[in-house]
């Protein structure tokens, strides 16, 4: 992957703290490249509480479009002068576009989610999902499950509060984040999501044993995607489940910001394969 850097290339990045580990330079590149279009995508690491700043740089420095990860979702919301979509209801900005002088904040997480499931030929319409975890990536996906048409959502969340904060902001059920509980709404559930860290690689928490997954046959979902199969799919599958990674929601959701930024039309599904095949083959991320 080699991207053409010319005096005229267009500006693009993502800002972060930290933004070291984020696998949107390699992705955007990797994407810029294969459409040869005249871009370069930077990391900006940007310290908590200067998003705002940020804002006034980019649009000095040229920088045409940015994507937007923790912590800075909330305050390049707060800063653009229009929220647009699932980003004006979320709250929540992680594409920033300039145009006609002005930065213009969307959310492609939401829809990158969907179409992880509409590649796999699973339809969310009346599905029951039953969401682990309420921060911001639960709120990105319950959103659009809404807009999708699924039936009851019901979230569980170790601290209540938060858990209570997103269900009425969203007009969903919550519950108790309770051994017995998780096992019988798996039971009710037709789609599970997992919307916590538990899990992740070089994260020191995981679920205390999976025995809530002894139920049905279900399309089990975990948003983490390092490494790609984290124990709850493994197993998962090992007990007949459809599983679903968070590798198409990144790859997507990157996808549809590439083409806000750029007004390319991107053939997702080729794309997302190609995008993944360079990431594995190049060991950015594990199996
Ligand atoms: P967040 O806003 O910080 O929310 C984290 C959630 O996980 C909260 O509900 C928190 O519960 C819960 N949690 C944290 N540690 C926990 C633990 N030890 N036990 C039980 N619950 C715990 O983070 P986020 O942005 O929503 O991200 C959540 C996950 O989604 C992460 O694994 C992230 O990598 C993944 N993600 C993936 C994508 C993708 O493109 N695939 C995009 C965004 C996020 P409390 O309310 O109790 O703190």
């Amino acid at each position: 992957m080699l991207v053409k850097l010319t005096n005229q290339s267009a500006k693009l990045g993502v800002i972060g703290s930290p933004v070291v580990h984020s696998l949107s330079p390699v992705i955007h590149n990797y994407m810029i490249s294969e459409l040869s279009l005249n871009y370069i995508y930077l990391p900006f690491d940007v310290e908590r509480g200067s998003a705002k700043q940020f804002l006034n740089a980019a649009s000095l420095m040229g920088v045409t479009g940015f994507n937007v990860t923790m912590p800075h979702k909330q305050d390049i919301f707060a800063g653009v002068a229009q929220a647009l979509g699932d980003a004006s209801v979320a709250g929540s900005v992680n594409t920033a576009v300039f145009r006609d002088n002005k930065w213009l904040g969307y959310s492609t997480d939401g829809d990158g989610f969907h179409l992880s499931l509409k590649e796999k030929g699973i339809d969310i319409k009346g599905k029951k999902i039953l969401m682990l975890g309420a921060g911001g990536a639960a709120r990105a996906v319950i959103l659009n499950a809404k807009k999708m048409g699924a039936g009851k959502i019901l979230v569980l969340n170790r601290t209540a509060e938060n858990a209570e904060k997103l269900a009425s902001a969203m007009k969903v059920e919550y519950g108790q984040w309770k051994k017995d509980i998780i096992a019988r709404e798996f039971e009710n559930a037709d789609i599970f999501i997992n919307s916590t860290p538990l899990g992740m690689h070089g994260v020191n928490h995981n679920f205390d044993n999976f025995d809530f997954l002894d139920s049905g046959s279900k399309i089990v979902c975990d948003l983490i995607y390092n490494p790609l199969r984290t124990d709850l799919l493994r197993q998962a599958e090992q007990k007949g489940h459809v599983v679903v990674n968070g590798l198409g929601m990144l790859i997507y959701q990157a996808i549809l910001s590439l083409e806000l930024f750029t007004g390319a039309k991107i053939d997702a599904y080729s794309m997302k394969a190609s995008v993944e095949d360079y990431l594995v083959k190049n060991g950015h991320i594990r199996g």
